[in-house]
């Protein structure tokens, strides 16, 4: 689909909230901010249409939209959204995580779903300016950070299908705490068996809410089987791993290689398993991408050739896997308890993120 190339680049001028949240509130808010409760005092927008390319860029107020019932987000899910942090460091610098892959995956998840494409540029200062904006919302302290959700929908009152002429494109934040509060704790999770959650040629590598939406019945049945989160199998063979919900997997061998299921088309390509592989590298481990079937995960833990599993992404950084449940039995992976290597990726990573470290591959951008 055409997109009208920005030559010029665009710029997001603030409008700033004549009612922002009192010092007071937010200082309570931050104080124990929980995950995508309460957002800060303004959103960066901008408009696309056919005829007319981005345009109306502004960091406003952070209010409801004005839709139309009829827009086409609402019945046909044309929609895709990313998901990244701004980190404060301790010299009281904001940062953010290699947000050229997320401005790179958007513009992908966007092609996909026959959005029109956000340049980089713009995807950039659209963040960049509204951080600089809420700059006070930007928790320090242990693993908190800023969340940023930036997302595009199709606005257009229109209940003909096909891709919309008119979108919008936001960014909005949501200040987070730490994911563990009181230390790393293993999740279970639930091997999904009834249903998959991206078939071949399908949307399984656009990062669309359309995805999430088909995986909450299965996250319910995790839920009911006393697990945290769920992981689904190909849709082909219902015999390879694929991933969580929203997260990627890793699996940790008895010699130290590493091994995440490869991208197929039907996985979504994580921004930390893509940094973990290279971290991990650097850190000699071996490291692959190949398909892993269940039975191997499965034998491979009875064996002792697996010692360790996690999943990783970017709300919960790395999370070792504690338990693997399904209607055949249940699997506990070592101790149970988070492994070495998983701890120790998982501190080298946020080490990186939190400027406690140095950054080899030049992965933080500075914001504020
Ligand atoms: C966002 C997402 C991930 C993790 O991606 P990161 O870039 O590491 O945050 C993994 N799986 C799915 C389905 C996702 O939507």
């Amino acid at each position: 689909m055409s997109t009208s190339a920005t030559e010029t680049p665009m710029s997001f001028p603030v409008h700033a909230s004549a009612v922002p949240v009192s010092a007071e509130r937010r200082a309570e808010i931050l104080s124990d901010p929980g995950f995508g409760r309460y957002f800060t005092d303004h959103m960066a927008i901008a408009t696309w249409t056919r005829d007319a390319g981005w345009h109306d860029a502004a960091v406003v107020p952070y209010g409801p939209l004005q839709l139309d019932p009829a827009a086409a987000v609402l019945h046909y899910a044309q929609e895709v959204f990313e998901g990244m942090k701004a980190y404060r460091h301790a010299d009281g610098s904001v940062w953010s995580f290699r947000p050229e892959a997320n401005a790179a995956r958007l513009a992908r998840s966007a092609r996909r779903l026959a959005l029109p494409e956000v340049p980089e540029q713009m995807f950039l200062e659209a963040v960049s300016q509204l951080v600089r904006t809420d700059e006070a919302w930007v928790p320090s302290g242990g693993e908190s950070s800023l969340y940023l959700r930036p997302f595009m929908v199709a606005t257009e009152a229109f209940l003909g299908v096909r891709s919309a002429h008119e979108v919008k494109f936001l960014v909005i934040a949501s200040p987070a705490g730490s994911y563990f509060s009181g230390g790393v704790k293993p999740v279970s999770i639930w091997l999904s068996q009834d249903y998959t959650r991206a078939a071949f040629g399908g949307t399984g590598s656009a990062k669309c809410g359309g995805n999430y939406a088909a995986s909450l019945v299965a996250q319910e049945e995790a839920h009911a089987n006393g697990c945290d989160q769920v992981c689904f199998l190909d849709a082909g063979e219902r015999k390879y791993v694929e991933e969580l919900g929203g997260m990627n997997l890793y699996f940790v061998h008895d010699d130290g290689s590493i091994v995440t299921p490869e991208l197929t088309g039907t996985i979504l390509e994580g921004i930390t398993r893509a940094s973990i592989l290279e971290l991990a590298k650097d850190a000699g481990h071996e490291v692959s991408e190949r398909r892993v079937s269940i039975e191997e995960w499965r034998g491979g833990v009875e064996s002792g050739r697996i010692t360790e599993v996690f999943a990783c992404g970017t709300a919960a950084v790395v999370t070792p896997v504690g338990r693997l449940v399904s209607r055949d039995g249940e699997l506990v992976h070592g101790t149970g308890g988070p492994g070495e290597v998983t701890t120790g990726i998982r501190q080298r990573l946020l080490d990186v993120q939190y400027g406690r470290a140095e950054d080899p591959h030049g992965w933080m951008h500075r914001l504020v």
